[in-house]
């Protein structure tokens, strides 16, 4: 049976085409729910690979995503971010814990559901060259999605082409070609359409600018606000780059070896964030209320291996505030207001930025 959802929703969106970009207001409602989440993969080490070893890529992380909101999620390669992203896509299996896609358990479900839930969640990948086929137009490239999920066919296929062509910044006359003939800019707009005519609700986007010059990196970023604006989508936003996070999001979540070390609304965050190593992020990101002052961290030391990560605090080694108690694990703890954090001393360093 065709889906006729992808029109429907393209004229919902035209009629709200008067809205301020970036205007949309993120609803109470959870559309992603993540509790106690763990990957580790296994990887060889030593002179001849021989030595097996765990990789805690990600380990015991909860956050949930509420319909409608730009979730960011900050840390440093190799944090465990993109892997959280994967997960909630199913592209790849937790190794424990649960996630929630509008109260469903993903967890439990087969191959078969897992492709069905593609149609309701994407994701845009940081190299638009890579993730596109060099052997397909734009045409091939915008419509194979939609047969495969059976979205529409013929006339109805080709109009959802050319609009979400429009939507995203291209013209009629790039359907034939293929995407060696444009700018990183231009593929990535290619990637974002790809995603758009399956009608998603959901959409991970992984790093989406870092591989792109600077001079274009402003205008996607500006696109996928437009785009979430009028579609009512729903971002996870993964960047390494606090100044993008801090753009785009509603909330804020930052990673550090696997964990989730603290959490809170954007604002909260800019103003009072009570972690270390949030700190040391914000410190280097330029400030643009003169009024605020951050009073940063110097970081010292190599990011540890999530192979063998520090016990306790993975921080420790590297965290100026750290006392003998760091070396047992703090608690993740809602500070007040949905404000989340995992340090022993958060309060010591609350009064001392007070100060
Ligand atoms: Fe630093 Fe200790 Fe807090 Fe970890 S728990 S961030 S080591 S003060």
């Amino acid at each position: 049976m065709i889906s006729e959802v992808p029109e429907a929703k393209i004229k919902e969106a035209e009629a709200k085409e008067t809205a301020t970009p970036g205007e949309a207001k993120a609803s109470e409602e959870k559309l992603i729910e993540i509790k106690g989440l763990k990957k580790y993969f296994l990887t060889k080490r030593g002179i001849f690979a021989r030595e097996m070893k765990w990789v805690h890529a990600v380990d015991d992380v909860n956050f949930y995503i509420r319909k409608g909101e730009v979730f960011g999620l900050v840390g440093e390669s190799g944090c465990g971010k993109t892997t959280v992203g994967k997960l909630i896509l199913g592209l790849i299996r937790p190794t424990a814990g649960e996630i929630y896609f509008d109260g469903h358990n993903l967890t439990e479900y087969n191959v078969e559901e897992l492709r069905k839930l593609r149609k309701r969640a994407g994701i845009i990948y940081q190299h638009p060259q890579s993730s596109l086929n060099p052997r397909m137009t734009v045409h091939t490239t915008l419509s194979r999605p939609m047969e495969i999920h059976k979205i529409a066919e013929g006339g109805k296929k080709e109009e959802i082409i050319l609009r979400v062509l429009g939507e995203v910044g291209l013209k009629p006359q790039h359907l034939d070609r293929y995407p060696h003939e444009f700018s990183g800019g231009q593929q990535q707009r290619i990637a974002i359409g790809r995603v758009l005519v399956l009608n998603p609700e959901f959409v991970v986007l992984d790093e989406p600018t870092s591989a792109l010059d600077v001079s274009v990196q402003a205008h996607i970023l500006n696109l996928l606000n437009e785009l979430q604006s009028k579609f009512d989508l729903t971002y996870l936003l993964i960047s390494h780059d606090l100044g993008i996070i801090d753009h785009m999001s509603d909330r804020i979540g930052v990673m550090y070896v696997g964990k989730m070390v603290e959490l809170a609304d954007k604002e909260e965050l800019r103003k009072n964030a009570l972690h270390p190593y949030t700190r040391l992020l914000f410190a280097v990101v330029p400030i643009v209320d003169p009024e605020q002052t951050r009073k940063g961290v110097v970081l010292k030391g190599e990011v540890p291996s999530a192979i063998n990560p520090p016990p306790g605090c993975r921080f420790h080694p590297r965290c100026p505030y750290a006392k003998p108690i760091c070396k047992t694990e703090p608690k993740f703890e809602d500070v007040g207001g949905g404000h989340y954090v995992a340090c022993h001393l958060w309060r010591t360093i609350s009064k001392e930025s007070s100060r």
